[in-house]
């Protein structure tokens, strides 16, 4: 039941998104009064203790912005991970355009890494194995005959972690998609 509880998205001061976190930690939030304002319609409700014969019972709304603005903001990029990049990619092999569970997903990069390429998002793509390995080797598209179906972008904090949580709840959603830059473009 506790478990089930979705993250709640924590703000700094500013408003500006820094993490998921447990509702634990956000209770130990509130208790501090580190909370300085909190959104959201739908908050969590969860049952306390007793006291006086009465369950006491904390409510946490799912977006909450705390007292100390962080002393090393959160960077805008977030780091480059696999999980990160085939979510930002739809699990879509951008090569072929088709769908991948993702253990069938590897990171290519554009320009490859023998011929000079970057480890960063703007060079990195979902690839299915058989497009990144057999089609596309060691070689640039260009080099291969072969084309992006969409172009790679360094996504922002904010869309880090909206395609982060699979569980996001419709009020976190609106407030990080407010801060995020309109892709909608990329997939014509
Ligand atoms: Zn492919």
């Amino acid at each position: 039941m506790i478990a089930a509880h979705p993250p709640i998205l924590r703000l700094d001061a500013g408003g500006l998104p820094v993490s998921w976190i447990h509702w634990q930690r956000a209770a130990e939030l509130i208790f501090a009064d580190r909370v300085l304002w909190s959104l959201g319609d739908a908050p969590l409700r969860i049952q306390g203790g007793l006291r006086g014969g009465q369950r006491s019972v904390l409510t946490i709304d799912p977006v909450i912005a705390t007292r100390e603005a962080h002393r090393n903001p959160a960077p805008d990029t977030p780091p480059l991970t696999n999980r990160l990049l085939f979510a930002r990619d739809r699990h879509t092999c951008l090569y072929c355009g088709n769908r991948f569970p993702e253990h069938e997903l590897t990171r290519d990069h554009i320009v490859p890494r023998c011929q000079g390429g970057e480890d960063v998002w703007t060079n990195t793509a979902s690839s299915c194995k058989r497009c990144n390995g057999d089609r596309k080797g060691g070689r640039t598209p260009e080099q291969a005959g072969m084309s992006l179906i969409a172009l790679p972008y360094a996504p922002s904090r904010a869309e880090a972690l909206i395609l982060s949580n699979r569980r996001i709840l419709a009020d976190q959603n609106e407030y990080l998609s407010a801060l995020a830059p309109d892709r909608d473009d990329r997939w014509n």
